[in-house]
């Protein structure tokens, strides 16, 4: 990785680029440029010598070659909502695609289609709804989140459990390598066994591969028939038993199972107006479930074969179905308030872990034990994609602390979780990636070989690492 020193980049560089995009393709002025050199969690300020804003792939391209040549680095930008800081430049051109707006095709004999990277995933759901098709992914932040973004990220969301991440969504990718040059790839096939798939190496790659500037992307067909419930359980260890036995009962039909814990339902009762509480009761956790299905009725009566059955074993205590599609969004609120609602409560740590699901329950015992014990009186708010193995463990400071201290642990905490879920046969980061915030950090677990291998392959595509040159290694 390349040190953290703002590099230089000269006047007659910055013109050559203007001259690329056009006047109307770039800006310098500090109130255009700064909801872009601030992420969502205001954890990172960037800097920059200048926006590019440009419309079309040539332009995308002649700017890499461009900075190429003078070995100009560049940090690509979509939605912004990143959560590891990987968008936010330290001096770097930033490059943002949100020009790059356009869908280019659709196809349902094909079940694709081809958006640009700037489509924020709204606008994709929008898009594909209007040809009676379902693009399955769902993120709290799909009003902002883009498809270059989501590419990069290799983002995953609540639908994970049925239709994967990004990774099983996209067939094709149209973008910018380092030395300028397009790579043609929006195919629409779905076998292609020709060798290594350039695809696969840009998703998840955080910008540092090349710039994405278009895909092709799966469509589905839409599951009309979905009901969502809310069901309490007394620990993860039963959310677990709960997940297995819903797999059973449902026939494939589940498409989220979500686990929240009271600390993170309080906090979106008590900071989101109008939220109220589920269940009769509180309960120590509680685990959202979406079942959908093509045939009318289906999922309403599997759910409620579930909710009957785990009540009997005695794996549930409560549950309620949701009996309207308002109270189904209002069940999603709170689940997709969990990061929002902690905001007003204070300093957090927060920690995007994967675990095999055998393990989540382990995890969460151990690291809210070795936290506690670290820093006493921290509030953990433990939720997530249960059903997919991925906690967000948030650590947010004691109630009555200051926030300075809090953060002042940030690093040493993230140690302790972190370790813990390398125990349980984890992952530092199971869905944000890890951008400026986790890269060093990854060194510590990453097999060397691993590392080794990435290293090879930047440097065979970026050998003047000018993409995102704060992130990976
Ligand atoms: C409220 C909220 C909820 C979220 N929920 C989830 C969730 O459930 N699951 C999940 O996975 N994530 C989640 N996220 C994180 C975030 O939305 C995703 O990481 C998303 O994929 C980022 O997309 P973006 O367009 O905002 O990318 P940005 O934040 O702009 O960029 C993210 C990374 O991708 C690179 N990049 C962006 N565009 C390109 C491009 N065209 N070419 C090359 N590199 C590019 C950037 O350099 C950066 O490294 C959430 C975020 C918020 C704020």
């Amino acid at each position: 990785m390349a040190d953290d020193a703002s590099p230089h980049i000269s006047s007659a560089v910055l013109d050559g680029l203007k001259a690329v995009v056009g006047e109307s393709g770039w800006s310098q002025d500090p109130d255009r440029l700064e909801p872009k050199l601030v992420e969502w969690r205001d954890r990172w300020h960037g800097a920059t010598p200048i926006l590019l804003l440009p419309k079309t792939v040539v332009e995308v391209s002649a700017i890499v070659r461009l900075c190429a040549e003078t070995r100009t680095p560049i940090t690509p930008q979509g939605g912004n909502t990143g959560l590891v800081g990987g968008q936010i430049p330290k001096g770097e051109v930033l490059l943002s695609l949100e020009k790059m707006r356009a869908i280019r095709a659709v196809n349902t004999d094909d079940d694709v289609i081809i958006a640009e990277a700037g489509v924020t995933l709204a606008a994709l759901h929008d898009a594909a709804t209007a040809v009676g098709r379902l693009f399955p992914l769902n993120l709290a932040s799909e009003g902002s989140c883009t498809i270059g973004g989501l590419i990069s990220t290799n983002a995953g969301g609540t639908a994970v459990l049925r239709y994967g991440t990004m990774r099983a969504l996209v067939l094709g990718v149209e973008a910018v390598l380092p030395n300028g040059d397009v790579h043609h790839g929006l195919k629409r096939l779905r076998k292609d066994n020709t060798g290594y798939d350039l695809k696969q190496l840009l998703i998840g790659a955080e910008g540092t591969l090349g710039v994405v500037t278009a895909a092709s992307l799966k469509l589905f067909s839409r599951l009309a028939d979905r009901t969502v419930a809310m069901a309490a359980v007394t620990s993860p260890k039963q959310a677990i038993a709960l997940l297995n036995l819903s797999k059973a009962v449902s026939g494939g039909a589940v498409e989220a199972f979500e686990l929240m814990s009271r600390q993170g339902v309080a906090f979106a009762l008590t900071h989101m107006p109008g939220t109220r509480e589920p269940l009769a009761q509180p309960s120590p956790w509680i685990v959202l479930i979406e079942m959908a299905s093509a045939e009318t009725g289906a999922t309403a009566a599997a759910m409620e074969r579930l909710l009957e059955q785990a009540l009997a074993e005695g794996l549930i205590a409560d549950a309620a179905i949701a009996q309207s599609e308002a109270q189904a969004k209002a069940f999603w609120a709170i689940r997709e308030g969990q990061s929002a609602a902690q905001k007003p409560e204070g300093a957090a740590w927060k920690h995007d872990v994967a675990t095999p699901v055998s393990r989540i329950a382990d995890f969460i015992e151990a690291a809210t034990t070795a936290v506690q014990a670290f820093a006493p009186g921290v509030r953990v708010v433990a939720f997530g994609h249960v059903g997919d193995g991925n906690i967000h463990f948030d650590v947010l400071r004691p109630e009555k602390g200051d926030d300075a201290p809090h953060d002042a642990l940030r690093d040493q905490g993230a140690r302790i979780v972190h370790d813990i879920a390398m125990r349980c046969e984890g992952s530092i980061s199971a869905e944000h990636g890890l951008g400026t915030m986790k890269s060093k950090e990854a060194l510590r677990y990453k097999d060397p070989v691993d590392v080794a291998a990435m290293r090879a392959i930047r440097a065979a595509l970026d050998p003047l690492q000018i993409m995102n040159p704060r992130v990976l290694f």
